[in-house]
């Protein structure tokens, strides 16, 4: 009789303290390692945790690997989407899916060390309500990458009205209180760094050095990186809107002087402003026009989509 009590301690707890949540986009490189590195750590706390892997539509052998871990490891969950929804939308998912009274996100390439994780706990445990992770250094990213991030982080410093902290990523521990904040947030654009600081509470930060992936590509080339800035720099700011009023007058200001001048010229002088002139300035307040409209269709479109209220994303299958 005694021995069967022990056992049903030992027995897996249903509900985790953590949950640890990571979206996955072809990472079968990465996979098997990444599980190894949390396993180690998260046993080392000792309190029971979950493991939330995000299949973001992934065309390699991630499902299988995933689906081999939860046959193997009980801690392990997956949410299985039917296409690729994107990293943010597979993080919200995740936070969606959590039963943690705090949820930690990181990323599945190991490039946030999970080694970070019992110092994010230890804030946690003090106290704070959000603790991200801050990288002091970025390990085995290009030039190019390090130099539109910096570009990045200082343009959403000086333009949007919230306080989001330079160089983080997405790699935090949230509470309980703040996962059921961000969890009632739909917007369909989601920055969730950005709404993350966005919901306030007890903010404290750690750092750490941020390492190289550890095989495999990264999964935003460009383009994605383009729309990211887009998506984060929308949602959380009018700015770009409102400089069509500010151009608007610097313009008018400008072809006042301009025509004070031609009219000077033209009596004094006899000199005609000429037709390349003219072609300058029609293709210059063309340009800037149309760069307003395209401004305007980047709000629009995001309008648009928050009408039609689609859901953010699609399971095929959750492995409970
Ligand atoms: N990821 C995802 N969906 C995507 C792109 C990326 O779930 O559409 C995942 C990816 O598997 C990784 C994390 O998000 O775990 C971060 O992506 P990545 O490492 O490619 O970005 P980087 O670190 O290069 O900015
Ligand atoms: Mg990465």
């Amino acid at each position: 009789m005694q021995s069967v009590s022990v056992e049903a301690a030992e027995q897996p707890v249903l509900r985790p303290v953590y949950s640890i949540v990571a979206p996955v986009f072809n990472e079968e490189e990465t996979l098997p390692h990444f599980y190894k590195r949390i396993i180690t750590i998260m046993e080392q706390i000792t309190e029971p945790f979950e493991l939330l892997l995000i299949n973001d539509g992934s065309r390699d052998a991630s499902l299988q690997i995933m689906q081999n871990l939860h046959e193997h490891d009980p801690r392990v969950r997956v949410i299985d989407f039917s296409r690729n929804f994107g990293h943010q939308v597979a993080i919200s998912a995740g936070l969606d899916y959590a039963q943690g009274d705090a949820v930690i996100i990181l990323d599945a390439d190991l490039q946030d060390p999970p080694e970070v994780i019992p110092e994010l706990i230890a804030r946690w445990k003090d106290g704070a309500e959000v603790v991200y992770a801050q990288r002091s250094k970025r390990l085995g990213e290009t030039g190019f990458k390090l130099l539109t991030a910096k570009l990045f982080y200082r343009l959403v410093e000086r333009i949007t009205s919230i306080d989001i902290p330079r160089d983080t990523g997405d790699f935090r521990l949230l509470d309980r209180q703040v996962v059921e904040t961000l969890v009632k947030m739909r917007e369909q654009h989601r920055f969730m760094r950005g709404l993350s600081a966005w919901v306030g509470f007890r903010q404290e930060a750690v750092s750490y050095e941020r390492q190289e992936r550890l095989a495999g590509t990264t999964k935003y080339p460009l383009y994605k990186m383009i729309r990211f800035s887009l998506d984060a720099i929308t949602g959380f700011s009018h700015v770009p809107l409102q400089l069509a009023t500010t151009f608007g007058f610097l313009l008018a200001g400008a072809s006042l002087i301009g025509i004070v001048i031609a009219v000077f010229l033209r009596l004094f002088t006899g000199a005609i402003v000429g037709q390349a002139s003219t072609l300058i300035l029609v293709l210059f307040l063309g340009g800037i026009q149309l760069i307003f409209l395209g401004i305007l269709g980047e709000y629009l479109g995001r309008i648009y989509d928050e009408v039609r209220a689609r859901p953010l994303y699609i399971v095929r299958k959750v492995l409970e």
